[in-house]
């Protein structure tokens, strides 16, 4: 269970990580300078070396000819710093900052702990700030697991993108079918017979360690033999919450690595529409209870929110296309205050339009953004309070283009039944 909701909350984290790259994307330093630091720090690394470097950067900056950027850097730098001092060490996945001084005028500050460990160290200035190891980070593919089970041997993977790493890979020793001369038929068939069997235990026991302990993956591909194949997952050692994430079996000659490439190559497809699977059955789930009228679907942002807060929502769907970011918009010179909604996709436009616009109460140009606020984080905070699963649909498939286009891109499965009639 806990396994399950660690991972709803990564496919969150990374639809949220894709907003926070566009909104870094549309910031450039406030002078078109380099002083807009990116810093990476992967996990495990010790605070104290990170500071250390910063003030080295900072006495570096005192020597940069170009006044107001060296400036620009150390005042990045100070932000950091200040910042640093409750920071004891580098999150589970480390730590990505940005900070500078931005074409807002003002110093922005950006901590992000990524949902797939950070795997440079880096420190830069730029007049923008460098995202692409984000994206990166964004790109990572889901874990599966990979099982390849023979009377001879077996061997137990995860696959995530291009990268295998192999668990466990032993020979079995039991022998084969084929008896030796001078012995009973019957008694050496049994006698093998009760090795492989007490193999097909041992490989469903390590397998349950690995995946279930410190590797944890969303499906399980087996391979082998059929016989083996079989009696593998007959196996009464096999965890029944890892036999649910079985997606696929397949024939495969060998065992090893390149068993492993054997199996990948014919679950390629298997393994593109597993993700699309699930969010179609929830989808579908919701259809259901929409359909029956049974009072446990609501959708729309204000419904949904609503059951929200009364901790109603079982599951939340939302859209990925679902992307409004609300702003608060202030004048420099007066009281005027504004909120304007756009989507992420416009927002580098929106900046710039700003930085021209004048306030229509004192026709001052010094308009600025005092406060944003994204829907989906929104949805997010109230889903983590009410213990509700948030699930980001894609709209690759029709029945995300049904959640966006028919129902706002927002929908709720209920816990219960909250309103009579709507
Ligand atoms: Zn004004």
């Amino acid at each position: 269970m806990t396994q399950q909701k660690e991972k709803k909350r990564t496919s969150v984290e990374r639809y949220m990580l894709k907003h926070e790259i566009e909104k870094l994307e549309a910031r450039r330093s406030f002078n078109m300078s380099t002083s807009l630091i990116s810093l990476y720090i992967p996990p495990g690394t010790r605070i104290p070396d990170i500071t250390s470097q910063l003030k080295n950067e900072y006495g570096t900056a005192t020597n940069i000819k170009d006044k107001s950027t060296g400036k620009a850097i150390q005042s990045a730098i100070s932000s950091i710093l200040s910042r640093m001092k409750n920071v004891q060490k580098a999150g589970e996945n480390g730590l990505v900052i940005f900070c500078g001084i931005t074409q807002s005028n003002k110093t922005e500050y950006f901590a992000i702990e990524p949902p797939e460990p950070v795997a440079i160290k880096l420190y830069r200035c730029d007049h923008i700030f460098l995202v692409d190891h984000l994206k990166d980070i964004l790109e990572t593919k889901q874990r599966y697991g990979i099982v390849i089970v023979a009377r001879g041997g077996s061997t137990i993977a995860s696959v995530q993108g291009s990268k295998v790493d192999i668990h466990w890979d032993e020979d079995s020793h039991v022998p084969g079918k084929h008896r030796m001369g001078g012995q009973s038929a019957a008694r050496f068939q049994r006698a093998t017979d009760e090795a492989a069997k007490a193999w097909y235990a041992k490989t469903a026991i390590k397998m349950n360690e690995i995946y279930l302990e410190n590797n944890p993956v969303e499906a399980i591909i087996v391979g082998g033999p059929a016989l083996s194949r079989s009696r593998f997952l007959d196996n009464k050692e096999v965890d029944f919450r890892l036999r649910e994430k079985v997606i696929g079996v397949y024939d495969v000659g060998y065992e090893g690595l390149q068993g492993i490439r054997e199996l990948l190559e014919k679950a390629e497809d298997k393994l593109v529409d597993f993700e699309i699977i699930s969010e179609k059955k929830l989808m579908k789930r919701f259809m259901e209870h929409l359909g029956k009228d049974s009072g446990l679907a609501t959708y729309g942002e204000k419904f949904v929110k609503e059951a929200l807060e009364k901790g109603a929502v079982e599951i939340l769907l939302v859209s990925e296309d679902v992307d409004r970011v609300t702003l608060e918009i202030k004048c420099g010179n007066c009281e005027y205050v504004k909120e304007e909604s756009i989507k992420t996709k416009d927002y580098n436009e929106f900046i710039k339009d700003l930085s021209d616009r004048k306030c229509p109460e004192c026709s001052n140009s010094r308009m600025y953004i005092e406060s944003e606020n994204d829907l989906i984080t929104e949805l997010n905070n109230l889903a983590k309070k009410a213990d509700t699963t948030l699930e980001v649909i894609s709209t690759d498939h029709d029945d995300g283009s049904i959640l966006y286009n028919t129902f706002g891109g927002i929908a709720a499965i209920l816990r219960y039944k909250f309103y009579d009639s709507y």
